[in-house]
């Protein structure tokens, strides 16, 4: 039997949020909060199964549904980003911060001030606030567990190694629906086949960034953060049946990377689980029945996004939050119907060109370049 934990879950209705419960339903873990934005329908189903002591909403309407949804529960109800923070500042096990968007940024903060151990799938706050996070864990003691695929490969390849000099990291990419694709096909992809991956099934908007390239280059950046690593040190390598999740080159001409079917349920166990591993009841590698892995490079003169997020990681400062807000508001327009597929990349690169970094790194500094990078975004939207 495994041993009982306690977790929070920031984003409890979205792909990884509810894969975490699985595994949480899985292992016997207590749920001490979970948080959505709009999903009332979903977070009752959960509130009911997990018995949480908190549900938090960022979205009014939803709180207002939920009020009624949940009023013979006895769980305490609360709405609002303060309240978010506030929930993720509970005294738990875990946090597993798997809300979508930069938005997540300070509740993982807040996680971390309360000295809460954070599972983070929430790439976005390492990319804007990479630094503060970094800072705060260091100071709280705190640790941070990667659950992005790749990162928890690297993570796990690092594992027992801590005295060994890594010369490089292979961060693998799938490629997403485009791979080989050249501008002028890309011009006239629609959402119905961008929202398509062929190897994961997730949220809505890191699908549309895994098509663009942009997942790849926001990796790029949260693997620097994570591993204290300079970005030359990173190989971006399109590998299209994403079994070898991720890898690291020692010294000595070692590589050692993490294989296995693409199941997010793992890394999201491990990083509960951490040091230990338990039994899962995801599907089986068949090396067999995959026959083939294949690499090749990535095209960054087509998808823009990823020689663009090395450019923000070069600049530093707050130009990765500039990066990160320009395309968090280019992908709700291209959701949105707003704008074609091919302009996410053109708005993302000429918004960086536009707006300018600061070099100081503070919430109050990233969520202003955050904010202008929107700004930039719409006011080109309205053109
Ligand atoms: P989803 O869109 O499926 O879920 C996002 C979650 O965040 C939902 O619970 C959603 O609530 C909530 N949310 C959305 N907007 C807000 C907001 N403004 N305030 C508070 N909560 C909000 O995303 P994913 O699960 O796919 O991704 C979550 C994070 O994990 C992302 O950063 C992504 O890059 C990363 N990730 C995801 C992977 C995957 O396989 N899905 C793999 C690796 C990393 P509601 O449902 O109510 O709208
Ligand atoms: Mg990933």
């Amino acid at each position: 039997m495994s041993e009982t934990k306690i977790l929070t879950v920031l984003g409890s209705t979205g792909s990884i949020g509810t894969q975490t419960l699985d595994v949480a339903r899985m292992h016997g873990y207590r749920i001490k909060a979970i948080t959505a934005n709009m999903n009332s329908v979903l977070a009752e189903k959960q509130a009911r199964e997990f018995m949480p002591e908190t549900v938090c909403v960022t979205d009014e309407s939803a709180y207002s549904d939920l009020k009624v949804r949940l009023s013979d529960t006895g769980i305490k109800l609360t709405c609002g980003k303060e309240a978010l923070c506030e929930t993720a500042a509970m005294k738990t096990d875990m946090v597993i911060n798997a809300v979508v968007g930069m938005v997540g940024l300070e509740p993982t903060l807040a996680a971390i001030d309360a000295g809460n151990r954070i599972g983070l799938a929430n790439k976005e706050t390492l990319v804007t606030g990479g630094e503060l996070v970094k800072a705060a864990a260091k100071k709280k003691n705190v640790d941070i567990i990667p659950i992005d695929s790749e990162h928890s490969a690297i993570f796990q390849s690092l594992m027992g190694n801590s005295q060994n000099k890594i010369e490089k990291i292979i961060l693998t990419a799938s490629g997403g629906p485009f791979f080989g694709y050249n501008k002028e096909q890309l011009r006239t992809v629609t959402p119905e086949q961008a929202l398509k991956h062929p190897n994961w099934s997730m949220g809505r908007k890191i699908t549309v960034d895994s098509a663009t390239l942009m997942n790849k280059g926001l990796e790029l950046i949260e693997a620097v953060r994570l591993f204290d690593v300079a970005p030359e040190m990173i190989e971006v390598v399109v590998h299209r049946q994403s079994i070898l999740h991720s890898a690291v080159e020692y010294e000595d001409g070692a590589v050692i990377g993490q294989l296995g079917v693409p199941d997010m349920k793992i890394p999201i166990q491990l990083a509960v689980t951490y040091p230990k591993r338990l039994k899962s009841l995801s599907a089986r590698l068949s090396l067999f029945d995959v026959g083939t892995l294949t690499f090749e490079r990535a095209d960054e003169e087509t998808f823009v996004c990823l020689a663009q997020a090395r450019k923000a990681i070069a600049a530093g400062g707050t130009a990765p939050a500039i990066l990160n807000g320009a395309n968090e508001a280019a992908v709700a327009a291209f959701l949105g119907g707003k704008i074609p597929f091919y302009r996410i990349g053109e708005l993302v690169c000429e918004c960086c060109g536009a707006v300018r970094h600061k070099a100081e790194v503070t919430l109050a500094s990233v969520s202003e370049a955050d904010k202008e990078a929107r700004e930039y975004v719409e006011r080109s939207l309205s053109l």
